[in-house]
């Protein structure tokens, strides 16, 4: 099975997919783990993609899309992968149509977790203390571009999902083990 878990910055697509991948035996890629990866090993990539993440923008679609691609390709995600931050454009969406189609794999599910916007400034606030400001790009300026560009490149997606029919939302509002229950019903 291989699904998207869809949502703004701070809906809390992270934290369910970790427990999906606890729960199934499935594995949590994160195109924002893989760049934060990519920073701390000090890579070209990681200082070019640094700058942008914070700003707020978005890292290339070609950049991007090459390292799902090749992350896919290991053994570990034949059993499924939960896709968590990608794709975030409807060009990494039809990216991922073609790759999925070319490695003989479908998409099951597309999970949208819907929150109030207003709720995330508090939220990233809460996970930049818990995480003693790992992220530099956890605070309210670069929230506010992170959800312009959210609206203008990543919305366009809930429509192209909706069409394709894999479309499902949960309440991102309720607490965490209630948005686990919800999921865990789409995914019986
Ligand atoms: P995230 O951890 O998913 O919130 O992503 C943090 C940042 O990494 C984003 O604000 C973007 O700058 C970059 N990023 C993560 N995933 C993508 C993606 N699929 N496409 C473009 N940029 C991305």
């Amino acid at each position: 099975m291989n699904i998207i878990l869809f949502g703004a910055p701070g809906a809390g697509k992270g934290t369910q997919a970790q427990r999906i991948v606890t729960t199934r035996n499935m594995v949590q890629l994160s195109t924002g783990d893989m760049l934060r990866a990519a920073i701390d090993s000090g890579s070209e990539l990681g200082l070019r993609a640094k700058e942008i993440m914070d700003r707020g923008e978005l890292v290339s679609d070609e950049i991007i899309v090459g390292m799902i691609d090749a992350r896919m390709d290991q053994d570990d995600c034949a059993q499924g992968v939960i896709l968590d931050g990608f794709p975030r454009t409807v060009a990494q969406a039809a990216a991922l149509d073609d790759m999925l189609r070319g490695k003989g794999l479908a998409l099951d599910h597309v999970i949208e977790i819907k929150v109030d916007e207003d709720a995330l400034f508090a939220r990233i606030e809460t996970r930049a203390a818990e995480t003693g400001g790992a992220r530099s790009d956890d605070n309210a300026e670069t929230l506010r571009k992170r959800l312009a560009v959210y609206h203008e490149n990543t919305a366009p997606l809930l429509p192209y999902y909706r069409e394709k029919g894999v479309l499902r939302s949960v309440d991102g509002m309720a607490s965490i083990e209630d948005v686990a229950a919800q999921i865990d019903n789409l995914l019986e």
